[in-house]
């Protein structure tokens, strides 16, 4: 008989809102143990509200939500003992050394000194900052913060890790480190839970993920799946003089659909080779192909207008 694992957070109908207007507004989803979960949306659209109401610190207006098999708010604090938790900003203590953050941290969730001493180690080995334990916090560059938060999260052994824009701010090479530290995470057996506003972050991390908007699901899927169903394979990037005007005239021809931004006129084309060569004709079009992605899907379900 197959034994389906019970989920790790499931949210039904989730709904909060702020002097009257919905943050979150009748969310639901599902989390699989062992998968890496995306919330993708553009700002505003309730990303954090949903990830505070998650973890109990919260409280929502309706809806329920059930964390590690514990019903939320009403018994958060258990849940969230076995949860790792990265904030969308830094708290470090900036007064206390690397190691004294990790006993700070750990002390609440009950854990003794001599268990988190033990732990510590591995936990900077983990964070890329092995031997430093007795350095201060304010001598750690942006990167080196984000993985020693990253670290700290797992001090209490967590079964599920909820990440708040885990790469925010960062340079590509802290990017790229961050990813390996989450695969680790993710092939050793975490569920991971994370929002980012970075389409090739959730392309490259996410099982599932999905796209709000307004406080609603709009979508939900597997990267690659959402991107077959929603975007034609090839997009045709045209930009810089007379590149709008050639798209209103004649891309039509050879494009599915053309969605327009600044400057710039998006050809989604099913076969590209057509407009490729006939793009070859008209040098001064600056061009680039390339295969559609996350980022298109996001863009055609929730808009290209600015939300702040
Ligand atoms: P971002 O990508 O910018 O982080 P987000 O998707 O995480 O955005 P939230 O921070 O959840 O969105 O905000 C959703 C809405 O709720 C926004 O309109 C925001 O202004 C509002 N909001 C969030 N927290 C509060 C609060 N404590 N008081 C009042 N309004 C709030």
């Amino acid at each position: 008989m197959s034994h389906v694992l019970p989920s790790p957070l499931v949210v039904d109908q989730l709904v909060k809102s702020y002097d009257g207007k919905p943050a979150v507004a009748g969310l639901s989803f599902a989390l699989q143990r062992g998968e890496c979960y995306g919330l993708l949306g553009p700002n505003g659209a309730g990303k954090t509200t949903t990830l505070r109401c998650c973890l109990g610190l919260t409280a929502p207006d309706s809806g329920t939500i059930t964390l590690l098999g514990e019903p939320v708010p009403a018994r958060a604090r258990e849940a969230r003992a076995r949860v790792g938790i990265v904030p969308q900003f830094d708290n470090l203590d900036p007064d206390f050394t690397l190691a004294e953050n990790f006993l700070v941290y750990g002390r609440y969730f009950g854990l003794s000194d001599a268990t988190i001493r033990a732990r510590i180690p591995e936990l900077l080995e983990f964070a890329g900052l092995a031997g430093k334990g007795d350095m201060g916090i304010r001598t750690l560059s942006g990167g080196m913060k984000r993985r020693l938060t990253l670290a700290r999260a797992l001090v209490n052994d967590p079964d599920l890790l909820v990440l708040d824009e885990p790469t925010t701010g960062l340079d590509p090479q802290a990017r790229h480190l961050i990813w390996d530290r989450l695969k680790k995470l993710l092939n050793a057996g975490k569920t991971i839970l994370l929002t980012t506003h970075f389409m090739d972050e959730a392309e490259r991390l996410c099982d599932r993920l999905a796209i709000v908007d307004g406080g609603k699901l709009v979508v939900e899927g597997a990267p690659r799946a959402l991107i077959a169903q929603h975007i034609e394979p090839h997009v045709v990037e045209l930009y810089g003089e007379g590149a709008a005007e050639w798209a209103h005239a004649e891309g039509g021809q050879f494009s599915q659909r053309i969605e327009f931004s600044g400057e710039t006129a998006f050809c989604y084309v099913a076969e590209a080779a057509p407009l490729v060569a006939h793009l070859m004709d008209r040098p001064a079009l600056k061009t680039l192909h390339r295969p559609a992605t996350l980022e298109d899907v996001f863009l055609k379900l929730t808009g290209r207008e600015l939300r702040d």
